[in-house]
């Protein structure tokens, strides 16, 4: 079975990943009604569980890896995302173009997923829309679009039709200390920044988030976590801005970096995250007139 798990409610279970769904585990949620079930963003420790997870469908919050790494563990009839993310659930191309893997990468990136996350490419996945709505019996999983980690990122409201409870799945709005990650092609700062505006209007008794944090109880400590997330915005900002006292070519910035700290790069991907990620801050900062460039260099205007 999985390391451990909680109940939230008659129909609501928290199937905890290894450390509390450290990457690259997760929390996964399961959610039985009276005639139907689910499971959302089954994670790798699936593959322990015995016998296996039975469900009606698998609701993902968005086509990451690690997200999807329990799906091929998992005994179910369908298998949905949010439509913007469907491409990369059915093939690997759709995968890589999501993440925006260099074509050098490709490949041990290729290797990576299928090899460790158990990625198989899903082409009969289905997709769904902002708002809709899976009825169980007695308990409905609601879709909310919540894009900006990746385009098709979705939170799930899971209530009572007593309305006697409710939880809030958050998928990698995950509230740790690293902050919002919109390091891939797919992602938006924008739409991350919407989000985030967005999420205190979510009034629950739970929140789970995928990684870290686990289960948060009661929306007070939700909003203020949410806060203290939402702060790694503007600290990479002034990263950037510090850096740029002195003329540096984007390669040069790419190579110090805003995102991660010193040593803690991923090998594989990080790259791409600091030059997406830096990439967004940059544009909007010489959209605002703060920064300039010459056409080679960016400094401070
Ligand atoms: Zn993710």
């Amino acid at each position: 079975m999985v390391a451990s798990q909680r109940s939230l409610s008659p129909y609501v279970t928290v199937l905890f990943g290894h450390e509390q769904g450290k990457y690259p585990d997760g929390n996964s949620v399961l959610v039985r009604g009276t005639h139907s079930s689910v499971v959302i963003d089954p994670a790798l420790s699936m593959h322990a569980a015995t016998p296996p997870v039975e469900v009606d469908r698998v609701l993902l919050t968005h086509a990451h890896e690690d997200h999807l790494a329990g799906v091929a563990a998992v005994v179910a009839g369908e298998v949905s995302v949010h439509h913007r993310d469907l491409p990369a659930l059915q093939s690997i191309d759709g995968l890589m173009a999501l993440y925006g893997v260099p074509v050098a990468a490709v490949a041990e990136m290729t290797a990576l997923v299928t090899e460790r996350f158990h990625y198989k490419g899903w082409p009969d996945a289905t997709g769904f829309d902002d708002g809709d709505v899976f009825d169980l019996g007695g308990v409905s999983v609601r879709a909310v679009h919540a894009p900006g980690h990746t385009g098709g990122h979705t939170v799930y409201v899971v209530e009572s039709d007593d309305g006697s409870h409710r939880t809030v799945v958050t998928g990698d709005i995950d509230l740790s200390s690293f902050g919002p990650y919109y390091g891939d092609a797919q992602s938006s700062l924008e739409e991350f920044e919407a989000t985030l505006q967005m999420l205190p209007s979510l009034v629950a008794d739970h929140y789970v988030t995928f990684h870290h944090k686990g289960v948060i109880d009661g929306h007070e400590s939700f909003v203020e976590a949410v806060d203290a997330f939402a702060a790694a915005i503007p600290r990479r900002e002034a990263a950037l801005l510090h850096l740029l006292r002195e003329p540096r070519t984007f390669a040069e910035l790419c190579d110090i970096g805003i995102v991660y700290r010193p040593g803690t790069r991923p090998p594989l991907f990080g790259d791409g995250v600091e030059a997406h990620s830096i990439e967004r801050h940059l544009h909007r900062l010489v959209e605002a007139g703060r920064v300039v460039s010459d056409g080679t260099r960016y400094e401070l205007a």
